[in-house]
């Protein structure tokens, strides 16, 4: 796999252009701030009169509709929510695409599930940062970065890969490092992963091992620090140096019980069914079902959205937090 780093990316090729991104969510915020730091020249497209409109303004930014922002722009960055994505770009964007435009995404999901379709004569480029938008911020601030996945879909100009790099150098990624990709493997990994173990699966393990302490009648208390606030301290030590690193810091104890009964936890038939979720993702029916609910009016979504707020530990935790005076409120 290519690698880069502050070096291999010039922000050359971005000076001078006209820049839109569109939606001031989660990384919108992160991208267009970092990249005006870095010298360049940014319009925001928002909602009007929405909250994020306003937030935006107050940043400093001249804010626009899709449309007009798009009509402007060299360089075209999609932000929004991806369910949005291919709704607004109909509407606003793909009228206003020129020839020699770039598009760029934060995520292939539109792209490689075929929901855009860009016209040949645009470059279509990704920069996705491998964390969420207040980390791209926060870190960039500080003097560092996240790091990044780029990928090229085309390049039409013969200098896209240039200019996802002076991207990711300008929003901080090239200083963490970053990693060249396609748009498939972004997608399908990316997917896979918030699935069966970032978002999924972990938030079911938590809550699975709360229930049974809490059935078996301990405090609810103790359950939520076993089970959910313990686990950061955890996934530091992964971060840090791997399972050894973990292994190493817990006590012995811990590193033999974990060892000798996780295997019960994750079973062959737990990863047959990560292997069907994997299947769904490769296959396009988890895409076709996502943006279905969405199209439908997001019943599902909201019913799962409404047990996971009413659950117990959810309760307790925010009780809990309240008294840990080192969290910060957010
Ligand atoms: P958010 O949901 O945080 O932000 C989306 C923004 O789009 C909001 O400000 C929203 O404004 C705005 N918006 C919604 N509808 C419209 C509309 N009709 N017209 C104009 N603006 C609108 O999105 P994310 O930052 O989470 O995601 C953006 C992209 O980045 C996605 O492709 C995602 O996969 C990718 N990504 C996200 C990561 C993350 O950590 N969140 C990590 C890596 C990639 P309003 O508030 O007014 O509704
Ligand atoms: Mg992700």
């Amino acid at each position: 796999m290519n690698s880069y780093y502050d070096n291999d990316a010039s922000l050359d090729v971005l000076k001078g252009k006209k820049i839109s991104i569109i939606g001031y969510g989660s990384q919108g915020h992160a991208h267009a701030l970092n990249l005006k730091e870095s010298g360049m020249d940014v319009t925001v497209a928002e909602q009007k009169g929405g909250d994020a409109w306003k937030a935006a303004e107050e940043a400093g930014f001249v804010v626009k509709e899709a449309a007009e922002a798009a009509a402007q722009a060299d360089v075209i960055m999609i932000l929004l929510p991806d369910q949005i994505q291919k709704i607004i770009y109909d509407k606003a964007i793909a009228a206003n695409l020129q020839e020699g435009n770039t598009l760029a995404f934060a995520h292939g999901f539109n792209i490689h599930f075929k929901q855009i379709v860009p016209p040949k004569n645009v470059n279509v480029i990704m920069i996705a940062p491998k964390g969420p938008g207040h980390l791209v911020r926060r870190t960039f601030t500080e003097g560092a970065g996240v790091p990044c996945l780029i990928a090229i879909e085309q390049d039409y100009t013969g200098n896209a890969k240039d200019v996802a790099l002076a991207w990711a150098k300008g929003i901080g990624g090239t200083r963490a490092g970053v990693i060249e990709t396609n748009f498939k493997n972004e997608t399908e990994t990316d997917l896979f992963g918030e699935q069966a173990v970032l978002c999924g699966g972990s938030a079911e393990l938590i809550k699975a091992g709360f229930e049974v302490l809490v059935e078996a009648g301990y405090p609810p208390e103790l359950a939520f620090f076993e089970c959910m606030h313990e686990m950061k301290l955890i996934v530091d030590l992964y971060y840090e140096g791997g399972l050894s690193r973990m292994n190493f810091s817990v006590s012995d104890t811990a590193e033999y019980g974990g060892m000798s009964r996780g295997p019960r936890i994750i079973t062959e038939s737990t990863k047959n069914e990560m292997r069907k979720m994997l299947k769904e993702v490769q296959d396009g029916s988890f895409a076709k079902e996502w943006l279905d609910e969405y199209n439908s009016g997001q019943k599902n979504m909201d019913r799962l959205r409404k047990e996971n707020r009413e659950h117990q530990i959810e309760v307790v935790g925010a009780k809990l937090r309240n008294m840990m005076s080192w969290i910060k409120k957010k």
